[in-house]
């Protein structure tokens, strides 16, 4: 709801809101997505530009990290011409993304423009804001979507084995004033029939068709233009049933009671996803956090870290948040990495002449094993 969405109206991340993510929580999470950029960008032959597209950015942090490694990295990046294109509905958010990553307050732009706001990083990096990611322009692109699609909206389907499939549907509770309720539809609803892919075994689906029709876009953006998208979030590969919660001030909120005020999320179906791109690109994961995060070298970097810090607060703080992000029964086993990725980055494209030719692809970042040489 643009006047009453959580999202438009609180969007509380952070310790101080209702749930904190893991950029929150260390530098090092987004060190390493930036470092996963710059892997592909080099396996993809180092093009002259490309745009760094987020989706629902938060406070801007992630971002922050990533750009930090750019600007770090900048001797091999120098060739290349970056910009920052984040995609955010809230107004309240995008004010604090402005300030986080210009350190400045970003005046709006123009009606007629399709990036509502504009600025320029403290690294020198152009920035712009839009509401939908159709308004971003089309381009070598790499996509970065974390704890994003978790936030969109869900329809949620329980078969009858009488009856079938029916939605559950959101109703007034006829009994108690000021108190919604959750019903089973009557009869198959249009979302019954088009949402449901034919082979579901489950008897419990929440399905999220914002999110398909944001991967089928990114899918042909890929496609047609080059690069990658990382999505991360918690989920699953098409096997859990009831994920549906509410989150207020970090404690579990009744998703019924008091519209608009809570953090409504539904883990994200890794496997809809998948469908969803329609093979237009090739698909990696979902792969745990933790083995993502190992592969991509947090062991090493954490401890370079402990090295150069000698007070011991913040060396604390350094473990606290790698068991935060690694521990299985925290943040590592329920958070998964995925990745939309073009075909031809992944399998040499059938040339007939000369196969012997092909030299090896370079392994994905994150993917696989880290092989330290
Ligand atoms: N990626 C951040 C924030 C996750 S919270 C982090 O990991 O910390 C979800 C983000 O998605 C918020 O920025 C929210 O405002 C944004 N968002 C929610 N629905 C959206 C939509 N339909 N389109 C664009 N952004 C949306």
């Amino acid at each position: 709801s643009p006047s009453q969405g959580y999202y438009t109206r609180r969007g509380g991340v952070g310790e101080s809101g209702d749930f904190i993510t893991s950029p929150e929580i260390s530098q090092v999470f987004g060190e390493l997505i930036g470092i996963w950029y710059i892997s592909e960008w080099m396996a993809m032959g180092k093009p002259n530009t490309f745009q760094l597209v987020e989706l629902g950015p938060g406070r801007g942090t992630l971002t922050e990290d990533v750009l930090r490694v750019f600007k770090q990295l900048s001797s091999v990046l120098s060739t290349c011409d970056v910009s920052v294109h984040l995609v955010e509905v809230s107004p309240k958010l995008s004010e604090i993304q402005a300030v986080m990553l210009t350190g400045e307050k970003v005046q709006p732009n123009s009606e007629d423009e399709s990036a509502y706001m504009k600025g320029i990083s403290k690294t020198g990096i152009p920035i712009f804001w839009y509401r939908d990611i159709q308004d971003v322009p089309p381009g070598f692109s790499f996509y970065l979507a974390h704890e994003f699609f978790d936030a969109l909206p869900i329809h949620k389907f329980q078969q009858r084995t009488e009856k079938g499939w029916r939605e559950v549907l959101v109703d007034i509770d006829p009994e108690v004033p000021d108190q919604l309720r959750f019903v089973l539809s009557p009869s198959r609803t249009p979302a019954t029939q088009n949402f449901i892919q034919p082979e579901e075994t489950r008897d419990h689906v929440e399905v999220c068709p914002e999110a398909g029709v944001i991967v089928q876009r990114l899918a042909s953006r890929i496609e047609k233009d080059g690069g990658a998208a990382l999505v991360a979030d918690y989920g699953h590969d098409g096997t859990k049933t009831d994920t549906f919660r509410g989150f207020r001030n970090h404690k579990l909120h009744n998703v019924l009671s008091a519209p608009g005020t809570a953090d409504l999320t539904a883990d994200v179906d890794f496997s809809y996803l998948r469908k969803m791109a329609q093979g237009k690109t090739a698909t990696l994961g979902p792969v745990k956090q933790r083995e993502f995060l190992k592969n991509m070298g947090i062991d090493l970097r954490v401890q370079v870290l402990l090295q150069n810090s000698g007070d011991p607060a913040t060396r604390e703080q350094l473990l606290h948040s790698y068991d935060m992000l690694m521990n299985p029964e925290k943040m590592g086993d329920c958070f998964n990495f995925f990745a939309l990725l073009p075909h031809h980055r992944l399998v040499h494209p059938d040339k007939k002449d000369k196969p012997e030719k092909k030299s090896p692809l370079p392994p994905v970042a994150g993917f696989n094993e880290l092989l330290l040489k």
